[in-house]
């Protein structure tokens, strides 16, 4: 009888929160000083509100003092570098986070490269990313969703050396970091993309699975080698009439047929998406220990 782990990334989430509690209210008695986030919106979109409130919130159960900056909708580009600069030069601002989609008019890669590399707690600027693709370097801040991704095997004891890896999706947020994050810890990588012939027959030879295309349940059953460490980043919304909402969410990966197969897997919601936000409150830790601590 098949029998397959369900690696609650709720539980583990909240395990690292306690950690990171713990050491805010050690440096705080040490030094007298919090890790503090900064946290910018631009406009009102619904999702991106409801991401800053929970990353708002998340910080203020750990001690992190979050410092809220909600900006209009027509905010020009140039008065959103000042407001990036001012944060680059306030001393009790350990992390920038400026939350995307940024309006139309605004040149995202422009801003993300403002942020100091010391604050670039989303791991987004192109120095950080370049860092992390080179073999010896190591960059300051690793991008939060790829970062959990890998905290989420390795607590889980799934050893990633020597393994083969295919990861689904190549995009500069979660794709291409955790492809390179899984490089680093000596994985043979393989990156599945819309243009890939037959992903199936390599998704077939992968011990490690990371799922991130944006596309429901495409990752089938029949396509998971027997034992694989499954983490299903996709969180896409399905019209379901049974729920009051009228929809629910589900991953890249047909969970039901994967759980006969995986040796562990993670559940969508309430895998990966927990721990990206567990992991941004530790990159904010940790580049606030850089600068208190030095
Ligand atoms: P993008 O849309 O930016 O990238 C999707 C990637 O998947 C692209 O590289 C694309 O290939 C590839 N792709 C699309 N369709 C297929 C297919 N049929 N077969 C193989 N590859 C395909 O998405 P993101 O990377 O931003 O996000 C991916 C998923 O992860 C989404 O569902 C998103 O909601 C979720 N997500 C979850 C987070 C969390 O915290 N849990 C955080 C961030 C994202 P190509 O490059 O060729 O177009």
């Amino acid at each position: 009888d098949h029998k397959v782990t369900i690696i609650d990334g709720k539980a583990v989430a909240q395990t690292i929160r306690s950690e990171i509690a713990a050491e805010v209210r050690r440096l705080s008695e040490t030094y007298g000083k919090v890790p503090g986030l900064a946290v910018v919106i631009v406009g009102q979109r619904k999702d991106s509100q409801s991401y800053v409130n929970m990353k708002r919130k998340a910080c203020a159960e750990v001690g992190i003092k979050s410092l809220d900056l909600d900006l209009p909708e027509d905010v020009s580009e140039s008065d959103l570098i000042c407001k990036v600069h001012e944060l680059n030069a306030n001393p009790d601002v350990h992390g920038i986070l400026v939350q995307l989609p940024l309006p139309k008019h605004i040149n995202e890669e422009k801003i993300l490269t403002e942020i100091s590399l010391g604050k670039d707690v989303d791991g987004f600027h192109p120095l950080n990313i370049g860092k992390l693709a080179m073999k010896g370097r190591d960059p300051l801040f690793v991008p939060c969703t790829p970062k959990g991704c890998i905290e989420l095997l390795t607590r889980h004891g799934i050893t990633i050396k020597g393994k083969n890896a295919v990861v689904v999706g190549r995009s500069n947020i979660v794709g291409l970091p955790v492809s390179l994050l899984l490089l680093k810890e000596d994985a043979t990588v393989t990156i599945v993309h819309s243009r890939t012939k037959e992903p199936e027959t390599i998704i077939r030879n992968a011990d490690i699975i990371i799922a991130a295309a944006g596309q429901a349940a495409m990752i089938k059953g029949s396509w998971i080698k027997p034992g694989a460490a499954v983490i299903d980043v996709g969180t896409n919304a399905v019209d379901d009439p049974s729920k009051k909402s009228g929809y629910r969410l589900v991953g890249d990966v047909d969970f039901q047929e994967a759980c006969k197969a995986a040796g562990c897997i993670t559940p969508v919601p309430g895998g990966v998406g927990p721990m990206t936000v567990a992991m941004l409150l530790k990159n904010t830790l940790d580049g606030a220990k850089r600068v208190i601590e030095g």
